[in-house]
């Protein structure tokens, strides 16, 4: 599971035990809904009946009734997968169960005793590409926002009412779809080809981001996410990308990491490049070859996601490859 996991109140707490204790608890299993399918898919619905006066509320009806059934899917798929995990024997994974790694752990009930206590997630990828599709605009405008919570709503809305239905931790998830983001594009092109603003780069967006490509103060991006974040409980993240002369002015990483805080974005995170030339050594942001020597050994160190990795350009996939190229570093100042 990705960096960004949290654990929202386990209904499951023992006596005794503060039901937002975070130890010894994880998320179980995530599902994830692919939100611009949906979006083309109430489009669609909508053209078959051929109705000349169906407006635009009709199709962002339609596409919250699609997304209700698909929530409730979702549910049911996670349920499964959850018993299938309960009905392991706990020898598969011993010392996680005997060392209270997964708390709570009864011989007598099986592993489920400890599995009940993590979380079991309804995640998206896309939200901003499936707005597009509903109203032509994403959620850095005023509309788009106000789409983007009904949107939120219902999961949040869902997944309270299945966590109080079945006694399990449900829980909405800004999934990280680290593959899924290029997969699920590929699948989406091959049914309904190149729409522009939705599938004309090689990746869907992570989850409720704002598009990489949009030029944004790092504080509008924070202003924007900032209205998301608190419809998910089980787990999300907020970037912003500075360019390479950020790590030297600690004053303005501060002011930035300050403002995120006091929007309560729960998890923050800055980017910076941290590109190494091998040859001499000069760190900084190095795209074809080394300002200093010209050399083209370079490794590219980035945060594509949540963790640091080697070269991105070898450890991710196409999409992934895409939205870094995509990019845009976040500059301006607060206003
Ligand atoms: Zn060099």
């Amino acid at each position: 599971m990705g960096c960004r996991t949290a654990n929202g109140a386990d209904i499951n707490a023992e006596p005794g035990v503060n039901p937002q204790t975070k130890d010894g608890r994880g998320n179980i299993c995530p599902v994830t809904i692919i939100l611009p399918t949906l979006a083309m898919m109430a489009k669609q619905g909508l053209e078959v009946i051929d109705d000349p006066y169906a407006t635009e509320e009709d199709l962002i009806n339609n596409f919250m009734n699609i997304l209700d059934e698909k929530i409730h899917e979702a549910k049911d798929m996670l349920i499964e997968r959850f018993e299938w995990i309960c009905s392991q024997s706990p020898e598969a994974a011993k010392f996680m169960y005997e060392n209270n790694t997964m708390m709570g752990y009864h011989p007598e009930e099986g592993i489920r005793s400890a599995l009940k206590h993590g979380t079991i997630v309804i995640g998206q990828l896309g939200l901003a590409e499936a707005l597009q599709i509903l109203i032509g605009k994403d959620h850095t405008t005023p509309e788009g926002m106000d789409l983007a919570k009904r949107i939120e709503q219902l999961f949040k809305d869902r997944c309270a009412e299945f966590k109080q239905e079945y006694k399990l931790n449900f829980g909405v998830y800004y999934t990280p779809a680290e593959n899924l983001c290029y997969t699920a594009l590929k699948k989406f092109r091959l049914q309904y080809g190149i729409i522009p603003n939705v599938s004309d780069k090689d990746f869907f967006t992570n989850s409720m981001h704002v598009p990489v490509w949009h030029q944004l103060s790092p504080f509008d991006k924070i202003d924007i996410e900032s209205q998301l974040t608190g419809y998910s409980s089980a787990g999300c993240i907020t970037y912003v990308e500075l360019d390479a002369s950020a790590v030297h002015n600690t004053k303005a990483l501060e002011q930035i990491v300050n403002y995120a805080m006091d929007k309560d974005i729960p998890y923050f995170a800055i980017n910076v490049p941290s590109d190494t030339c091998l040859d001499c050594g000069y760190q900084g942001e190095i795209n074809d070859k080394c300002p200093m020597c010209g050399s083209t050994n370079i490794q590219q160190l980035r945060r594509v996601t949540g963790y640091l990795t080697g070269n991105y350009t070898t450890a991710f996939n196409l999409g992934k490859q895409d939205e870094v190229h995509h990019r845009v570093k976040h500059v301006g100042v607060m206003e």
